[in-house]
């Protein structure tokens, strides 16, 4: 397996096909769902069942979604029991036996990645993984969902490649895209990177804002860690935690909200 694997998504390429949508379900074992909405998802499509979803913005432009697998993810730094883990290569995965269902992860990440199994009997927290099994095991040479495009809207290497090819593309066509790389150095530099001819601030819990380059853990820990989490009741920090993602649920419904009535009014 390479190192430092990583996707690039060329916003530009993207049909909105969703078969990188239908090849994540497929090599990850996850179960079909009907049409929007469904139950459990945030507004942006992703949820324990899909791992990867493409967010619909205004005149035609399809916006794929999935784990950014940061560099320093914030996931990681905040989840007390392990769960969450930076593999050597690179990808973010997770231990669901090791999940105690406590959500720090899914307040942590800025981009709302995690998502809780609601409906399960035995719940944890779910993502994409960047199909590290396969990838580790040799099975498969790129993940599923890069594999799956028609277009080459997603494409995978080492990191330091994908940035080059950005920038290539960047300097190749100026007047096409947004003269930057989305995940380059944002939160400290991601190993899912995008360049596009429409910002993209809106895949972030930032209320839209952009965020910093600076990686979160220290800051997310900083916080957290004032939280005794064995000492504090379970009800008040689930309720809290809930609160807290609700609210966020609903910033992403009005953006949502925002996007169709730009949409009808193009
Ligand atoms: S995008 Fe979110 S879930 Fe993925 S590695 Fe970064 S902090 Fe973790
Ligand atoms: S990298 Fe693998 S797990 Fe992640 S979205 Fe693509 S197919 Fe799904
Ligand atoms: S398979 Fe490729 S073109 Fe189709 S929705 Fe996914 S990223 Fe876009």
């Amino acid at each position: 397996m390479i190192e430092h694997p990583c996707i690039l998504t060329d916003v530009t390429k993207c049909i909105g096909c969703e078969q990188c949508v239908a090849a994540c379900k497929k090599i990850n074992h996850l179960p079909p769902e009907g049409p929007p909405p469904r139950p459990g998802s945030t507004p942006d499509g992703l949820s324990a069942d899909r791992w990867t979803t493409v967010v619909r913005r205004p005149h035609n432009h399809f916006v794929r979604k999935q784990c950014r697998h940061c560099s320093q993810p914030a996931c990681v730094s905040v989840c007390p029991v392990g769960a969450m883990q930076k593999t050597p290569e690179g990808p973010v995965i997770y231990d669901k036996a090791k999940c105690l269902g406590c959500r720090y992860c899914m307040m942590a990440c800025p981009y709302g990645v995690p998502h809780y199994e609601w409906g399960s009997a035995n719940p944890s927290v779910r993502k994409c993984i960047l199909c590290y099994p396969s990838l580790k095991a040799g099975t498969i040479d790129r993940p599923a969902c890069v594999h799956a495009c028609p277009t080459e809207a997603t494409i995978f290497g080492r990191r330091e490649e994908m940035v080059a090819e950005a920038r290539r593309r960047l300097r190749a066509e100026p007047a096409k895209y947004v003269q930057r790389i989305w995940g380059e150095k944002q939160v400290g530099g991601t190993s899912v990177l995008y360049i596009s001819d429409i910002p993209l601030d809106f895949l972030a819990w930032n209320d839209g804002r952009e965020l910093s380059d600076k990686p979160l853990p220290p800051l997310t820990w900083g916080t957290l860690k004032q939280v005794p989490f064995e000492f504090v009741g379970m009800g008040v920090l689930m309720g809290s935690l809930y609160w807290i993602i609700e609210r966020r649920r609903r910033r992403m419904e009005e953006n949502a909200a925002g996007a169709g009535e730009e949409r009808h009014g193009e």
